[in-house]
């Protein structure tokens, strides 16, 4: 039998629900836990240090790349540096649990190439660029300025969908939630007994 993959990525396209199907994931299945990532950018509203990200200074966050800390890391916008921390894969594996990671296409299709068949990577597709649109809008979060950045950023992500063992086209969000336990069940299930 094919060996059960070690932690689940997923990724998109800003915009594109990710956030949402992670969150409903964590919030069904124990044994997923959210990998922390760092990062250089300002902390929003009701974001948490060491619960939504690591917020690090560019200089920490630079030290910390000297010393190999990062798995992988990436300027994801100009001036604004995400990355995700060994030390945090560790602990998650260490308690037993599966890692699951929400980041953006190149940072994610590293974490899968390191990973090999030991990663479940989904890729969360919009179903077409004009509704990515609307809900970078609807999601009221960035300026004019921020949502231009995503959508051109946008076109040379979907490019990369190959890289990915799933394609999850986001339409209809009951259905998306619903197709998302699935695929963990399908692939976890040894951990079943253990969804809440
Ligand atoms: P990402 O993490 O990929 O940037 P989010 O999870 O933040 O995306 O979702 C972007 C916006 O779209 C949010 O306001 C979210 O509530 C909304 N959204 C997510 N999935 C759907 C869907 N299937 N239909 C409509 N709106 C959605
Ligand atoms: P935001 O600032 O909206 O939280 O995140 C911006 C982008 O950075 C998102 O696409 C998010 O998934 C991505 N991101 C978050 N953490 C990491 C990480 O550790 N590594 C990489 N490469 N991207 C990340």
């Amino acid at each position: 039998m094919e060996a059960r993959p070690e932690i689940i990525i997923v990724t998109a396209p800003s915009g594109a629900g990710k956030t949402t199907i992670v969150r409903h994931l964590i919030e069904n299945y124990d044994f997923l836990k959210f990998s922390v990532s760092a990062t250089t950018r300002e902390p929003r509203e009701h974001e948490v240090d060491g619960r939504d990200y690591h917020f690090l200074s560019h200089e920490d966050f630079h030290a910390r790349v000297g010393r190999g800390d990062f798995l992988e890391w990436e300027e994801v916008y100009r001036d604004q540096f995400y990355g995700t921390l060994r030390s945090e894969v560790q602990k998650i594996k260490d308690a037993g649990h599966v890692a699951i990671f929400d980041i953006e296409v190149h940072g994610a299709s590293t974490i899968k190439e390191i990973f090999g068949r030991k990663a479940l990577a989904v890729y969360v597709a919009p179903p077409s660029m004009s509704e990515l649109e609307n809900r970078l809008r609807s999601r009221a979060t960035e300026s004019e300025e921020s949502i231009q950045k995503r959508l051109r950023r946008a076109d040379a992500e979907m490019r990369r969908i190959e890289d990915f063992d799933l394609v999850l086209i986001n339409d209809h969000l009951d259905r998306s939630l619903k197709l998302a336990q699935k695929i963990v069940d399908k692939h976890f299930d040894s951990y079943a007994s253990t969804a809440v």
